[in-house]
């Protein structure tokens, strides 16, 4: 392979090819300390510069408001799935989920593993077509106080994504932004707390964001083991122990990316031509190729689709892969094909997708 790759993976995902070239540039020689930033001391104050720079560049892209706070810590978003429930839901609590996919599933299971009572507000598992739509307003259901209510706000796995957050009234709101975090404007100021593994649009596996509201960072629950306590991390501006320096680093160039590239606004309309164009392929071909999710329940970062037959769609992954697209084949739980179009993927190479998929429904439709 002399080129690169069309990348379609789910995640870890295409990076924009100015980060990783910039990255290569500064390998040997980071910020003029003579070392790269794997070497570098994360006590030290080019790290710290760095730091600072990549929560401001945050605070100004997500235009996040003073009352929340910025975190980066390791154990991807699946250490959340504990942590939520562990500090911000007393022992004798109740944390309430919207279950919407095997993601939000799994958040919603670990509550229990750690001893809180959870309950679902809603969920969309059924046994003839799973998960393959956000619930309507209505259907959310809360009972008592919970401590905080969760979702999962674009579902990796089946192709589905919040169009519009639900107004939760009162209640704490907790999501989990993984797979379309940066991908759009949010408006922080609406959520409790906020996390997102940077593998997919922000950067490579290792960090985590987290953006929480300052006193539910605060907040302390009995026999929370340190590094999992959201205090310590707040307190000590995400340095209690090593942070994950390399993964931080290619945030902060690919937050500088978003930038350049005129903010999330700017990112959100080329996202939304990309989903255009895909979705308009699988809604013209005439029902060659079939949208798994709902119309009115689309994720514009995992496109997921079928063919009429699963031995087409193993041939689709295969012809893809030959010719220079990777990352197709669906999920195994889900099956069909994938395609994940998060920020660097560009139109460009989405117009490729289509063209192929054209070709393909010719010669094998
Ligand atoms: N939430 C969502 C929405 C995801 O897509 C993923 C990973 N694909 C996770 C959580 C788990 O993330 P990690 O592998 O970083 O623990």
């Amino acid at each position: 392979m002399d080129k690169r790759i069309i990348n379609f993976n789910p995640g870890p995902a295409a990076l924009p090819e100015p980060v990783l070239q910039r990255a290569r540039d500064e390998m040997l020689n980071w910020a003029g300390t003579g070392m790269s930033i794997l070497e570098s001391s994360h006590r030290a104050k080019p790290f710290e510069a760095m730091l600072n720079g990549a929560k401001a560049r945050f605070t100004e892209l997500l235009g996040i408001p003073d009352t929340h706070q910025i975190l980066f810590v390791g154990g991807g978003a699946t250490l959340q799935f504990a942590m939520v429930p562990l500090n911000l839901c007393p022992p004798d609590g109740t944390a309430s989920y919207i279950v919407t996919g095997s993601w939000a599933k799994k958040a919603y299971q670990e509550a229990g593993k750690v001893g809180r009572k959870a309950v679902m507000a809603a969920t969309t598992e059924t046994k003839e077509k799973t998960f393959h739509r956000i619930p309507k307003p209505e259907e959310i259901k809360v009972e008592g106080d919970p401590a905080y209510i969760h979702l999962c706000s674009n579902n990796t796995i089946f192709g589905t994504e919040w169009q519009t957050y639900p107004d939760l009234g009162k209640h704490v709101m907790v999501g989990d932004l993984s797979s379309d975090f940066m991908s759009r404007p949010v408006d922080v100021s609406k959520f409790g707390l906020i996390y997102a593994g940077a593998q997919k649009n922000v950067g490579p596996a290792g960090v985590t964001v987290i953006i929480g509201r300052k006193e539910l960072l605060a907040l302390e629950q009995p026999n929370v083991p340190t590094y999992l306590k959201y205090k310590i991390h707040a307190e000590n501006d995400s340095l209690y122990n090593t942070p994950p320096v390399f993964g931080i680093y290619i945030v902060a160039l690919a937050l500088d990316w978003m930038k350049e590239q005129g903010g999330l606004t700017a990112i959100q309309k080329r996202n939304q031509e990309k989903g255009q164009i895909l979705y308009g392929a699988i809604d013209g071909s005439g029902g060659f190729y079939r949208g798994s999710a709902d119309k009115d329940s689309r994720s514009l970062m995992n496109v997921t689709f079928r063919l009429p037959t699963e031995e087409l769609e193993a041939t689709f992954a295969t012809d893809a892969k030959k010719a220079g697209m990777i990352g197709l084949k669906g999920h195994r739980s889900a099956g069909g094909i994938r395609a994940s179009t998060y920020n660097a993927v560009t139109v460009e190479q989405v117009r490729t997708l289509v063209d192929f998929m054209k070709e393909f429904q010719r010669t094998k439709g």
